[in-house]
């Protein structure tokens, strides 16, 4: 089976079932980014040297209730579906769960859901919800432990690299590679600058490789709106915080930020660019081949 007749045969498909057959696969998706979020940081500490942590990886041991250890079947792992018949508890011992994990399943079929809608029936509508879930892992794993994992960030520049090179025509290869390299290299001098002028640090190198691999998927062109929408959308958590005495002092990490500005930005694509005053940026980017 070659590309060709892989491409042809999803454009068969009729739009409604796409939809739904690319939401299912979010969802189902979305609960193993629950399993990242929560297993990759504990595995990371326990590597830099926490010996106290327990051993786990992403695979083992399998999905268990963190009270009574009881293992859940299919029944009690169905995305959504599971939380809502067992009401947000355990089966067994009745302990709440974390609502977290609905929410991360919501937002990853619906961001399938918004893809599929966006790409249409063919390979990108597949290969951009696997970079929108990375980037839904990272965004809730540094909201929570101000880490954006290597782990995560670097696979996902090198993926983004190739799927330019192997299916997007030369000249949005160059602005691929051109964007993980300005992406890289802004935030770093954007870094640098705030260092030397007040003795802080602003944010970190994960923050960075983030913005490179946000440039090596959507081109340098997309860098200028991506951290345009980031900016707006950190500075109105700013000052909700601020305005909110009991979030003073709360760590404000910028990478759910700059996720936010790039998920919008792919789903918005041209018109939302246009719409910003940013068109001319993307014209010469086109993300699905
Ligand atoms: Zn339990």
């Amino acid at each position: 089976m070659n590309l060709d007749s892989i491409k042809q045969s999803l454009s068969l498909w009729p739009t409604e079932l796409w939809l739904l057959f690319i939401t299912l696969l979010g969802l189902v998706l979305a609960s193993f980014i629950n399993v990242v979020i929560y297993r990759l940081p504990l595995i990371l500490r326990r590597e830099w040297g926490e010996t106290n942590l327990p051993e786990i990886s992403l695979s083992w041991p399998s999905s268990h209730c963190p009270k009574c250890k009881t293992p859940l079947s299919w029944r009690h792992n169905l995305p959504l579906v599971s939380w809502l018949i067992q009401q947000g508890c355990c089966v067994k011992c009745k302990q709440k769960i974390s609502l977290q994990y609905p929410l991360v399943e919501l937002a990853g079929g619906s961001l399938a859901l918004l893809i599929a809608w966006r790409f249409g029936a063919n390979l990108s509508s597949l290969v951009y919800l696997g970079f929108a879930l990375s980037l839904l892992a990272l965004a809730v794993i540094d909201a929570q432990t101000q880490l954006l994992p290597d782990k995560i960030t670097l696979p996902l520049v090198w993926a983004g690299l190739t799927w330019h090179w192997v299916f997007s025509s030369s000249q949005m290869f160059d602005q691929a590679f051109l964007g993980a390299l300005l992406g890289y290299l802004s935030l770093w001098s954007l870094f640098w600058v705030f260092k030397l002028l007040t003795g802080r640090e602003g944010m970190g190198y994960g923050d960075f490789k983030l913005l490179a691999a946000i440039g090596a998927w959507l081109g340098a062109p997309a860098l200028v709106p991506v951290v345009m929408l980031a900016s707006i959308s950190g500075l109105l958590v700013a000052l909700v915080l601020k305005l909110n005495a009991k979030w003073q002092g709360q760590a404000l990490p910028f990478g759910p930020h700059l996720v936010i500005g790039c998920l919008v930005l792919l789903i918005g694509g041209q018109e939302l660019a246009g719409w910003l005053g940013l068109g001319a940026w993307l014209e010469i980017t086109s993300w699905a081949f």
